[in-house]
């Protein structure tokens, strides 16, 4: 098997070495002469593997006493719906900054459960390229339920790295983010985040609520998506996606042995670094975000030739480097380097990019 770099924005890489021991304990898992996929969800084996998986995300994040991880079902969106109904009465209004793509999403999922959404600020261009609105611009409603943000908007590539001071309960899509650099997770109500980028299988997803947001909605909301009903079963008021839930503990693990978030906030950084410092110094490619806004996991750039995109990605692939395609919105191309990549795959595709401008530039 050739070497293949994997470059999609989700489903996304997963590390090898957990892919390997998936396969290699996929028909008689942990001794029990089944596979994982096989076991009931409330034995003793699974739940221990369960709890452990808990814990060690909850020693990853250093996430604090007084807040619940949990392990819900509908990926991303299903939180869009799920934070509005939990933390928010139908008479509320919320506050939501306007990041990117991602945030338009969940504002519209919002909308639905509220009786206002308050835009507070949205992208600005500047000089320097494409940024989020400063601080002094948002129009924050001091009698917001909550205020939501999507920290790593996956499809512009636009990130903003400060936690955002606010009075109101602090919600975070991290779906693209999530595990990739340290975190103070005591400056949020909500984490959420879809597993398909940095934790495993798609259409599971993880939540990490602050205990004094539950207690029961005050809307009606459907058992699976309630905060409160997870939190008192364990994550297991229906069948949960087991082997999301298994996988997603292969996935802690490797991160510990890593050097957890620290160390893979360092490489993020570095691969980053790397990808923008050769687009920037070229005059074939070019990145539209501002550098104080760009994200260390989604890396958009463009040709300088559009017509030259489609012989680029067949190159590419040619080199075993594949899921460059960028989003449908935006088009161009848009390399994902989330934990799972390592730096040679990086460094493949600058030393591709390079050969590529040199022969079409
Ligand atoms: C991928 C993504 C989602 C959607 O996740 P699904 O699991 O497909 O629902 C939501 N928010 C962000 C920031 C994402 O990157």
């Amino acid at each position: 098997m050739t070497k293949l770099y994997n470059f999609s924005a989700g489903p996304a890489m997963l590390p090898v070495a957990v892919m390997e021991q998936a396969q290699a304990e996929f028909l008689d898992w942990n001794g029990t002469g089944c596979s994982v996929l096989e076991v009931s969800h409330r034995g003793d084996a699974f739940l221990e593997m369960a709890h452990q998986a808990e814990r060690d995300l909850r020693e990853l994040m250093a996430v604090p006493d007084n807040y619940r991880t949990l392990f819900m079902h509908g990926g991303g969106r299903g939180q869009f719906s799920a934070v509005p109904q939990n933390i928010a009465s139908s008479t509320d209004s919320a506050d939501y900054l306007d990041c990117g793509i991602w945030s338009g999403f969940a504002i519209r999922e919002a909308e639905k459960y509220l009786a206002s959404v308050n835009r507070v600020a949205g992208q600005v261009d500047t000089e320097q390229g494409r940024a989020i609105a400063p601080v002094e611009q948002w129009q924050v409603n001091p009698r917001a339920a909550y205020f939501h943000y999507c920290p790593n908007e996956t499809v512009d590539g636009v990130a903003l790295h400060q936690i955002p001071a606010v009075e109101a309960p602090l919600v975070a899509d991290m779906s693209s983010n999530i595990l990739s650099e340290p975190l103070d997770v005591s400056r949020f109500g909500v984490i959420y985040a879809g597993a398909q980028k940095n934790i495993g299988p798609s259409g599971f997803a993880i939540a990490i609520v602050r205990e004094d947001l539950l207690g029961a909605p005050q809307q009606s909301v459907s058992t699976i998506m309630d905060y409160t009903v997870q939190a008192a079963d364990g994550s297991m008021y229906n069948t949960p996606n087991t082997f999301a839930w298994y996988l997603a503990g292969l996935v802690f693990k490797w991160l510990k042995q890593q050097g957890g978030v620290a160390a893979m906030g360092k490489l993020n950084r570095a691969k980053a670094e790397h990808l923008y410092a050769y687009i920037d110094n070229s005059g074939f490619y070019s990145n539209p975000v501002h550098p104080a806004y760009r994200s260390i996991m989604n890396v958009p750039f463009l040709l300088a030739d559009d017509a030259l995109n489609a012989t680029f990605l067949s190159e590419a692939e040619q080199h075993g480097l594949v899921g460059l395609k960028g989003h449908r919105f935006v088009g161009g191309m848009r390399a994902s380097i989330y934990n799972a990549m390592p730096m040679a795959g990086v460094e493949a595709l600058v030393s591709f990019m390079q050969d590529f401008e040199q022969r079409y530039g």
